[in-house]
């Protein structure tokens, strides 16, 4: 059985807009990052703790935050499973949404079905702030439940939940069922048959971020590179609307920045293929002093090591939690000078 499906719940937001980077995508090897490993971590941590595997938890390293974290999520989870009004409820399952995506599945952390309808819940662990109205991967998790428990079940209403506890959004949108459906069938349909048939309009924008053709793709290529339609009415100066824009572009920009160079680099490394004006560059690497060196140092009287560094309040935070670290420390934090940040207005980048 695929652990991933072509038309997968969490990349959905990306095919429903370019079609054809499903197929585009397929057999490439995604990068693992620390912020995807993670929030897989998380995930695994909530699901045994909300299955009660406490043992299988304390064998997995987390730090406190992520205990601190899930905790409060499998309190949130466990009002809605446990509750009076809870007729049905499935956690980690896997949800197929087949009829309107071909071989399309996904896998919802938490639903419920209650006597005010069905409840769907996402545990987000990153700090970039995700929409709860019209996500596509909500929708999918619903519409796949639908279809499982539908014919048992009455359901009109849908409560769609995202859980973001890293920068506190959590929050609910409704949807009806009758509008579940029609989008089922007027947009995801025939977006899923195009995407699965690689077909379609290459459609770049913002969702290109996380695509595993992003650095390498012409169509993103030339939307990160276009120029603004600046209209220099009164100033020569970037204001509102054209410096937000300019901002937005310029994040994208740096990430896009990285792609193309890890592309270029693989070109030249392992592909055999040439990038005019580029080569690869090898310096040596960082210089370790041996067990033997720092002992002929310490005979020569120079001290090896460097000065013990303490730990920041954060680090310490996220060993030992917040309610212990100010216990312990107490009157004895100091604050340096303010930093301003900038920074968007929804999340944390
Ligand atoms: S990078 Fe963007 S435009 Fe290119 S295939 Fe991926 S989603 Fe489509």
């Amino acid at each position: 059985m695929n652990k991933h499906a072509l038309l997968s719940a969490s990349s959905a937001h990306r095919w429903l807009v370019c079609t054809p980077s499903a197929r585009l995508c397929e057999g490439i090897k995604g990068e693992s990052s620390v912020a995807a490993e993670e929030g897989t971590l998380a995930h695994t941590v909530a699901e045994l703790k909300l299955l009660k595997q406490f043992d299988k938890v304390e064998k997995l390293r987390i730090d406190k935050e992520m205990d601190e974290h899930t905790d409060n999520y499998v309190q949130w989870a466990r009002e809605l499973i446990d509750s009076k009004k809870t007729k049905a409820h499935g956690i980690e399952s896997r949800i197929s949404y087949t009829d309107f995506a071909p071989g399309g599945f996904g896998t919802c952390d938490l639903w419920a079905l209650q006597d005010n309808g069905l409840h769907i819940a996402d545990l987000k662990y990153g700090r970039t702030y995700v929409e709860t109205s019209d996500n596509p991967q909500l929708l999918l998790y619903a519409l796949g439940v639908c279809e499982k428990i539908g014919h048992l079940y009455d359901i009109k209403t849908i409560h769609m939940h995202i859980y973001q506890p890293r920068i506190n959004n959590i929050k609910t949108s409704v949807i009806t069922s009758t509008d579940l459906y029609k989008w089922a069938t007027d947009v995801l349909r025939p977006q899923a048959e195009k995407a699965y048939r690689g077909i379609g309009d290459i459609v770049p924008g913002s969702h290109c971020k996380y695509c595993k053709m992003a650095g390498k793709c012409k169509a993103q290529a030339r939307r990160l590179l276009e120029l603004m339609p600046y209209t220099d009415k009164d100033l020569h100066t970037l204001q509102g609307d054209e410096l937000r824009d300019a901002l937005d572009k310029a994040a994208e920009l740096a990430l896009w920045a990285d792609k193309l160079k890890a592309y270029a680099k693989t070109q030249l490394e392992f592909e055999g293929k040439e990038v005019p004006g580029y080569k690869l560059h090898k310096t040596a690497g960082r210089r370790y002093i041996t067990d033997e060196g720092t002992e002929r140092l310490e005979a020569a009287g120079v001290n090896p090591y460097e000065k013990p560094k303490l730990k920041s309040v954060s680090a310490i935070e996220k060993e030992i939690g917040k309610a212990e670290t100010s216990s312990i420390l107490d009157g004895c934090i100091e604050y340096g000078a303010e930093i301003t940040k900038l920074m968007k207005e929804k999340g944390e980048d």
